[in-house]
This record gives structure tokens, C-alpha cells and sequence, in this order.
């Protein structure tokens, strides 16, 4: 372990981290985590409190009101959308088409939910027409999707025609964008959707532990209207807003180091400006899926619901994946994973994510990938893999 031998002091390895998430933090976001912690009430936190939430407006494109950060990664965020907005005995539709809906139904089920499915081959968005039916055939009070299935590398598309489904039978439809919110447009008010909540980790290039989440009028009805208190204490959305709301009373203590940090990584987006910083994505991420492609290697997902933020780069055959990802840790330090489930052995996930999303990330991974690939013996042309990176990140 990387320790400085005099102080013992942590100093962590350098990475380039290319993965389902965490990303590379940017030092600003560092450096923010480095000041003073005051009181959880301190007049100066409520206003870093105000700032993360008008910023994070901006980030979901809502004017919700109840819109904060969760005290808690991605999943705390996941299941305070569940647990507010499900009670028990509700029928709850959810995709079965990769890990996080999985995840989705596992938490609604504790919530008290009669947790009920829609299938697309993994790779795959949900169709349309197979939510209506499911709609149809289950009368579900709360729909869940992923806007990013970190596990496939599929986008969910037709994003209004979902909410339209379930509005016409009066249910709520909540968006999980842990792996896409501020790399891949998305719209809350515009495209109708009732919850939507994020993680810090991923496109924001923050420290894991404040995740975004909004909440429309609707939605917070909802929970007011609810028979039985949310059986989670620390995530029932009025006990949270006692905090985060205009009372601003203790409920919890805010965590300041990741809040400082969030706030950082936000004000970081709106400099870029949001419209800006998908297009990035989508042109380092391009350049990404143009190497690989060229190389003879093509993405496990069709072009239509790409997500730039995790590409599923399908294992070339005759290769071990472990070896690969392996290789690209103890000799490059680039951090890549494998795939999960239906998919493991299949392909590798090659993230690219807020501070991450860099061409010069793309152009050290696809020169690194190719040579290990062509050493350990797939049918690869490695070069014409960096060539047409190259030119794509030229574009
Ligand atoms: C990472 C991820 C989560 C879980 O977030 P954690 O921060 O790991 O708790 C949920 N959904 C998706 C799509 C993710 O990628």
C-alpha cells in the first residue's frame, strides 16, 4: 500500500480511472474538500446549501423545489426515491434488463412493493410498447427506469413517450441517472418525469456521498398524502426537508466535505455550461468508440442508444478479459472493469465521465488497449484504432 514511509501518510496511486465510476476528481474539487468545516447550520453552510441546490436545477433542468443532495452514494439516492414514494401493498413496474433496475426492485420490494417487471434484451432500452402493456396487464402506481444502465451501456430513449404511458394511468415514474446526469442530456420538467436522482461520483467528477435528487410537485404530494410514515428514517423526504428545506432545523449533520466538493463540481458544470459539457462527452466518448471500432473490436450496443458515458467494448475472441483489465491496472494504471451478470466474459466497460472525459484519457487508453489486446493474441489492428481516435478527437 502507497503509504509515505516517514509520515505514513496516504498517497494514493496515480490512475486514470475509466470505469462504471468513480471518475477522476478535479483538483478544484479537491481542493474544495481541503477548507475549513463549519457547523451544520453555520449561516455560511446554508448558503453553500442554497448554491447546491439552485445549481442543481440547473444541472437536472427542473425548477423543482425540492431539489438537494442525498447524504449517502447513488444508491441512498435510489432508495429515497423508492422509499417515499412506494407504500406498502403499491405494485411497482421496474426493467429486468440490467443490474441497477434489478437493484431498483430489490429496494421497492423492502419499501413494501409488489415489485412487478418489463423485459428488454440486456443491451437494449425499454420499449414503448411493452411498458404500455405492462401498464396494462399490472396497473403499477410507481415506474421506475435507468436512464444509463451502468451494467450494459444502454441509454434509455423516448423518455417522454414512458412518462406519457404512465401518466395516463395516474402513476409516478422515477428516472435513475446515477450514471449519465451532466454527460448525457437529460431533461426532468421538459421530458415529464416525477423523481430523478443522480450519484456525485460519476459525471460529476465528485467524491462519492452527495447524490442529486429532485422531486416535483406532484411526487411531494405524494409523500404528504402517504397512510404510513416511510419506514426509513434517515431518507423520509419531510424529515429531510426539515433540513434542506426553508426551516433549515437540524435532521441530520450535513456532511460538509462532500457538499464543499459537490458544490464545486457544479459550479464546474455551469462554467462549462450543461448543453457543452454532453457535447464533450459525446465527441471524447465518439473518439473512444471510433478506436475501438477501427481496431476491429465494436461496442456490445447499437448506435441509436449509445450512452458515451459507459462503452460495452465486446471481448475480442480467444482473450481473457481479467488479463487485459489486469495489464491496463499494473501497467498503465487505467482502471476499466469487466462485465456483469448475462454479460460477464463479454465485455469489458470502458467509462468516460466528467474530469475523465479528456482526449488525452482516449488517446493513453486506446494505444495501451490495442497493444495488449494484439499481445495477447486477438486478430487486432491497433494502429488503424489510434489513427481514426486521433482523427475523430480532431473533429
Ligand atoms: C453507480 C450506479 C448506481 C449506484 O450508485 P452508488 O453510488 O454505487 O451507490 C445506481 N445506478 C446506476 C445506473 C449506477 O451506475
Amino acid at each position: 500500500m502507497a503509504r509515505n514511509s516517514e509520515t505514513d501518510e496516504l498517497v494514493p496511486p496515480d490512475r486514470t480511472l475509466l470505469g462504471p465510476g468513480p471518475s477522476d476528481a478535479h483538483p478544484r474539487v479537491l481542493k474544495a474538500m481541503a477548507t475549513p468545516f463549519v457547523g451544520y447550520l453555520d449561516d455560511y453552510y446554508v448558503e453553500v446549501m442554497d448554491d447546491v441546490q439552485e445549481l442543481l436545477r440547473m444541472l437536472f433542468c427542473t425548477d423543482n423545489e425540492y431539489t438537494f443532495a442525498v447524504s449517502g452514494t447513488g444508491s441512498a439516492a435510489m432508495e429515497t426515491a423508492f422509499a417515499n414514494l412506494v407504500e406498502p401493498g403499491e405494485t411497482v413496474l421496474v426493467p429486468s434488463n440490467g443490474y441497477f433496475g434489478d437493484r431498483m426492485g430489490q429496494i421497492a420490494e423492502r419499501a413494501g412493493g409488489e415489485v412487478v417487471t418489463v423485459d428488454a434484451p440486456w443491451g437494449e432500452p425499454l420499449d414503448p410498447d411493452d411498458v404500455a402493456a405492462a401498464f396494462d396487464r399490472h396497473e403499477p402506481t410507481v415506474f421506475g427506469f435507468v436512464h444509463g444502465e451502468t451494467s450494459t451501456g444502454a441509454r434509455q430513449t423516448q423518455i417522454p413517450e414512458l412518462a406519457r404511458i404512465a401518466h395516463d394511468h395516474d402513476a409516478y415514474v422515477i428516472a435513475d441517472t446515477v450514471a449519465s446526469l451532466g454527460g448525457v442530456e437529460f431533461r426532468t420538467d421538459e421530458w415529464g418525469v416525477d423523481v430523478v436522482y443522480s450519484g456525485s461520483q460519476k459525471c460529476l467528477s465528485a467524491p462519492p456521498g452527495s447524490s442529486p435528487i429532485t422531486f416535483n410537485d406532484r411526487a411531494v404530494q405524494k409523500v404528504h398524502d402517504r397512510e404510513e410514515p416511510v419506514r426509513s428514517w434517515y431518507l423520509d423526504l419531510e424529515g429531510v426537508w426539515e433540513y434542506w428545506g426553508a426551516e433549515r432545523n437540524y435532521h441530520h449533520t450535513g456532511p460538509t466535505a462532500t457538499t464543499y466538493a459537490l458544490r464545486e463540481a457544479l459550479r464546474m458544470v455551469e462554467e462549462e455550461g450543461l448543453e457543452d459539457r454532453w457535447a464533450r462527452h459525446r465527441r471524447v466518448a465518439g473518439a473512444l468508440k471510433a478506436g475501438v471500432e477501427a481496431m476491429g473490436v465494436p461496442l456490445n450496443v447499437d448506435d441509436d442508444h449509445w450512452l458515451p458515458t459507459l462503452n460495452p467494448v465486446q471481448v475480442p475472441d480467444g482473450v481473457d478479459d481479467g488479463r487485459v483489465i489486469d495489464r491496463l491496472m499494473d501497467e498503465h494504471g487505467i482502471e476499466i472493469v469487466g462485465g456483469l451478470g448475462a454479460l460477464s466474459g463479454d465485455i469489458f466497460r470502458v467509462g468516460c465521465m466528467g474530469n475523465s472525459a479528456r482526449p488525452e484519457n482516449i488517446t493513453h487508453f486506446i494505444a495501451a488497449f490495442g497493444s495488449i489486446l494484439a499481445e495477447e493474441g486477438a486478430d487486432v489492428d491497433s494502429d488503424a484504432g489510434a489513427v481514426a481516435a486521433a482523427r475523430a478527437l480532431e473533429e
